[in-house]
């Protein structure tokens, strides 16, 4: 199957075909970026989620871009998911499954192929994978090396998500060390504070009655992306010989996102063939029959932990519209995950013409969410958010008024949560997890 030239299924149009034909030969024969053990044992802890007993907490990104793969960066948006995973962690007292929108996260779907400014009109920016956000025909143009960079930059990110991971970053006597900088000065750093001081004091503990954990002092950090790019990703599938299944070997997990999860489309065909762990983003015009189409097509052996969903309704709608479709798997007798995507149903562009999404619609996405798995006995298995640990200002909300998205709106394409605006949103999480959040607001 080729569907390089299928813009309908969000495929850029490669005028270069010769190019992007010597790349895809390279890449297909590139050392592979994740391993089929990795991706077996993601699976097994989204297993976990699936079965109610763990959370995932699936973070990143809107775009990732070439020039923001920086030791700096990269480490700041670790930090930020490892306090929001502590405080996740010690709120729910399960295992909190950690895996970046990173290391891969370069290519974006599109609502229009084409962009128009003061009467130009060239294509649409498709991430740093495919071209230049600078609006101008040559960055604008496809460019077939990009696919080549995206490896690169990936593996690059990958190689600091591992060192960070295993050598010593995660260590959780580093708690504190994650709450540098401006984030240790807001509300919910203070509130981490307190938290990090309580798990030194617990630390401490183990240690005189001589506890030494390995899982202190390192942790497991998965990669994700969307499996937008099937040329690609087609390029980095390999067959793994022990198990005679096939991996998509350019990260963790993938997901199918809501433009591109048709059930005869080229996407799901793929995402049929591969062994990873796999998730569907789940709109509001999703029907509980195509949740079942997702289920046959891609997960035939019912494996929990191979198909996670990943719920992106709005505020204002989860509440009607996700109960039909958990009911449905439950009376289908599936095992699959249930995660909040609290982001892309809450976009709106601000007056002064930012697109942006306020901290309060994504606390009621997420009250909702919780409500309704709270109400029908089921998990709510997950957040996906869209953060960074940088301080932007690109979702107003926790010190950000909108009109201070000015100061430093940098996203590559969708407004990201601030590493404080992301920790407030860890806290309440937690919160619905005791269920004092639905409690003050009068039960659900
Ligand atoms: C995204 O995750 O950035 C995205 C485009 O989401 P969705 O497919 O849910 O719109
Ligand atoms: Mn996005």
């Amino acid at each position: 199957m080729n569907a390089t030239n299928t813009p309908s299924h969000q495929q850029p149009e490669w005028r270069d075909t010769v190019t992007l034909n010597s790349v895809l030969k390279d890449l297909s024969v590139a050392t592979p970026l994740v391993f089929a053990a990795e991706c077996d044992r993601l699976r097994g802890h989204l297993g976990e989620v699936a079965r109610g007993n763990a959370f995932l907490l699936q973070g990143g990104d809107c775009a990732e871009t070439f020039a923001g793969v920086t030791a700096d960066s990269i480490r700041a948006k670790l930090e930020t998911l490892l306090q929001m995973a502590l405080v996740l962690t010690y709120a729910a007292a399960m295992p909190v499954v950690k895996v970046g929108r990173m290391a891969g996260q370069y290519a974006k779907p599109r609502s229009s192929p084409v962009e128009s400014r003061d009467g130009v009109t060239l294509p649409a920016y498709r991430g740093d994978a495919v071209n230049g956000a600078g609006f101008t025909a040559a960055a604008r143009t496809p460019d077939p090396e990009r696919l080549r960079t995206m490896y690169e930059k990936s593996a690059v990110t990958l190689n600091l998500v591992r060192a960070f991971a295993e050598g010593g970053g995660a260590d959780l006597r580093q708690a504190h060390a994650w709450n540098q900088g401006f984030v240790r000065m807001s509300p919910s750093g203070f509130r981490y504070e307190v938290l990090a001081r309580e798990i030194d004091r617990a630390l401490s503990f183990m240690d005189v009655c001589g506890v030494d954990a390995r899982e202190m002092h390192r942790t497991e950090i998965f990669t994700s992306h969307e499996g937008l790019l099937l040329d690609y990703e087609a390029a980095l599938t390999r067959p793994d010989p022990p198990t005679g299944r096939t991996y998509a070997t350019s990260g963790h997990l993938l997901w199918l996102g809501e433009r591109t999860r048709q059930l005869d489309g080229p996407h799901l065909e793929f995402f049929s063939r591969i062994a990873n762990p796999v998730a569907v983003k789940l709109g509001p015009s999703a029907t509980p029959d195509e949740v079942i189409g997702y289920a046959e097509a891609l997960d035939p052996d019912r494996e929990p932990g191979r198909l996670t969903f990943v719920v992106r309704m709005g505020a204002s709608r989860v509440r009607d519209l996700l109960p039909a479709l958990v009911e449905k798997t439950l009376a289908e007798g599936l095992e699959v995950g249930w995660v909040c995507d609290p982001m892309h149903g809450n976009t709106f562009t601000a007056p002064d013409g930012y697109k942006t999404r306020t901290l309060d619609t994504v606390f009621d996405e997420v009250c909702g969410f919780f409500e309704v798995h709270r109400s029908l006995g089921t998990h709510p298995g997950g957040i996906h958010v869209e953060l960074t640990g940088d301080d932007v200002t690109e979702c107003v909300g926790a010190d950000v008024a909108v009109d201070q998205l000015v100061e430093r709106y940098e996203t590559a394409c969708d407004p990201r949560l601030n590493r404080s605006q992301s920790l407030s949103l860890a806290f309440l999480v937690a919160e619905m997890f005791r269920g004092s959040v639905s409690d003050q607001r009068g039960g659900a």
